[in-house]
This record gives C-alpha cells, structure tokens and sequence, in this order.
C-alpha cells in the first residue's frame, strides 16, 4: 500500500477527474477517433463509416467482486477494462471509446485512485480504446462501472444465437485459472484473519493463477487471429461465469444441445495442482468456476479445424440436436448434464470467495 493518504476531498471532483483523466492521456486535444474528450457535458467521438456499434457495461463493487487486500489498485483497473472489453471480444468486434463511473469511499486515497487509474491506461492502451469520459460520486464502498463501445462490420458479428447442429465448440487458452487463483486467495484471507498481520503470504508458487483472477487478459487477440484465418465462428461467448453456463447461453439462443469431452478441456498444471491440493475436481473449476475470460465458440468443423490446428484454441466438443441436451462425457463414459441439474455459475460453488457487503 502506497505511503501517502492524502484525502480525495482536498482536490475536489473536478480537480480529481482532472488528475486521473491526465494519467490516462496527456491532454484533451481532439485526435481522428474523439472529437471531444471529457471536460463537456458528454465526450463525442466519430464512429467508423458502414460499421455497427457494440456496446457493453460491467461493474466491480468491493465486497462483492473483489478483497481489496488482496488486489492492488493497478491490477483492478486492468481487470474492469478487461471485463468489458472481454464482451465485446465475444462479439467478435473491437472496442473503440470507454467511459467509467467511480464510487469512492472515505478510505479510498487520491494516490490509490491515481493507481487504480494506471491500471485502467495500461489496460485501454493494450486493447486500443481511449477513456473518454467518466464520473465520480462518494459510496460506501468502491465500485467501478465501465461502459465501452466498439465496433464490427455487420458480417463481422458473432453472436450467441447462431451455433448450428454439427458444428465443433472450442475454447482459446486454459480453463479454471482465475477459480484456482481464488481459492488460493481465500486461503491466504483466512491464514491472514487467524494470525493476523505479521502473517506474510507467499503467492509466488500459484503466481499464475493468482494473475489469472486479478489482472485477466480479454481475448482480443483472439479477433485479430479469426480475422488473419478468414474464420466466422457461428456463434461465441466469454467465459465469465464458466463453461457450463456459458454453453448453455448458447444451446438455449440456438436452439441446439451440446456434448463436451472432458478430456479436452484445457488446464494449466498450476490448476491442476490448485484443484489436487484442495482435493477437488479440476474440470469442476472450468465447469463453474469463472472469470477465465476466454472465449467458447462453435464453429462449422473445416474453420474449427483450421483454427485448431493454428494452436489458437482446443476443440473440446459437438453441436447436437436440441434433444440430446447440454452434457459432458467423462473420459470413463459417463454422462454429466450441465443444463440446470448440474448447477451454473459461481453459485455451484456459494458465492465468488468475497466477503458480503
Ligand atoms: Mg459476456
């Protein structure tokens, strides 16, 4: 935690959104995309001619999403930039302009904010969108809401209706990580509670999915790669809230079912060591765990292929008839449904690791 405390109050609302937006960029100066920056009424930038916008909205409330003991300010600007800029991703479309809501409590200093705010610039500068604009109010606790706008040619678009029986379902990356991470977290929470502060938490060997929850990466470098192999997934979706759940969003808006392997799904060994330490089921993590913020898709078998074979994605399934359901198939045969029975979400596992409110 940075030394200095100085009170959000001395610089006042306006000097304060002067000082974080200055972090952000230098200067308010009109460029090709904002014709006009925060400081009016409402920022303005120039849409691209012929293309559809695509908007989304996320929040990250204290209490609730994250223990901000655990979470440096830096790493959860990145994380809310990431959130939404992981949904329209999932559009397979890129983000352009984003604003930001902030509610600060009394505890919160203007040094912590300017931290928060470097992890937001870092964050808009790897996914190429510009902060245009944002508002800040006092609250109970801290909370981040953050709008971002993108772009795609209407063909461009992926959404989560178009997934066609026969298809090949795949997902970018590993699975469970951020879950892995949290568990890990909430170990080191309860460790600190019973022994109080001179109790010194050693991250380093689970460093990786620890990362993996509280700074993940938004596969937008997924969008550029369908677009250098000309490949058009039918339908995608980020993984938020985990691939149960995710898939059934897309057999219920197709109108399809779904089988996943088991066997195929993804793990990096720092998972799989997580899950085996805390005896419990690694795929379990990737079914219901969440926050991975990687992308499902299902794609006609000859793009999926080409996809996999590039090494962007593993091909963990099939597109059936709606009839069959949406179910996994264990490496020994049996048949897990993953449509309601099975649980969704973080809920499977009681609550996201944070404390109530
Ligand atoms: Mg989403």
């Amino acid at each position: 935690m940075s030394e200095k405390f100085t009170p959000v109050s001395t610089v006042g609302e306006f000097g304060l959104i002067d000082r974080l937006m200055a972090r952000v960029k230098g200067d308010d100066e009109p460029s090709e995309l904002v014709v006009c920056g925060s400081g009016d009424d409402a920022a303005v930038y120039r849409a691209t001619e012929g293309r559809l916008q695509v908007i989304t909205t996320d929040a990250l409330i204290e209490g609730v999403h994250f223990d901000r003991r655990f979470t440096p300010m830096s790493y959860l600007g990145i994380k809310v930039i990431a959130a939404s800029v992981s949904d329209i991703a999932a559009m397979n479309a890129r983000p352009r302009v984003a604003t930001i809501a902030l509610g600060i409590p009394r505890n919160v200093s203007l040094e912590m904010l300017e931290s928060l705010y470097d992890g937001i610039a870092l964050a808009c500068k790897t996914y190429g969108v510009q902060l245009v604009g944002g508002d800040t109010t006092s609250s109970r606790a801290l909370s981040m809401s953050v709008t971002i706008i993108g772009e795609a040619a209407a063909e461009d678009l992926v959404f989560r209706r178009g997934a066609n029986v026969g298809d090949l379902l795949c997902v970018t990356g590993d699975l469970g990580a951020s879950y892995a991470g949290l568990q890990i977290l909430a170990e080191q929470r309860k460790a600190l509670e019973e022994l109080g502060e001179e109790y010194e938490p050693d991250l380093e060997p689970h460093r990786y999915v620890i990362d993996r929850h509280l700074k993940p990466e938004a596969r937008l470098d997924f969008v550029d790669i369908l677009e250098e192999l000309r490949v058009r997934p039918s339908a995608m979706i980020d993984i938020s809230d985990g691939l149960a759940s995710e898939l059934n969003h897309i057999c219920t808006q197709s109108g399809v079912g779904a089988t996943v392997q088991v066997s195929n799904l993804p793990f990096d060994p720092v998972t799989r060591a997580v899950a085996d330490q805390f005896m419990q089921d690694v795929d379990m993590y990737a079914f219901f765990g969440g926050e991975d913020y990687e992308l499902l898709f299902a794609a006609h078998p000859d793009d999926a292929q080409k996809v996999a074979h590039a090494g962007h994605c593993v091909i963990i399934g099939r597109v059936e008839e709606k009839s069959v359901g949406v179910r996994a198939l264990s490496a020994d045969g049996q048949i897990i449904p993953l449509d309601g029975s099975g649980g969704g979400g973080f809920d499977h596992f009681g609550g996201d690791g944070a404390p109530d409110p």
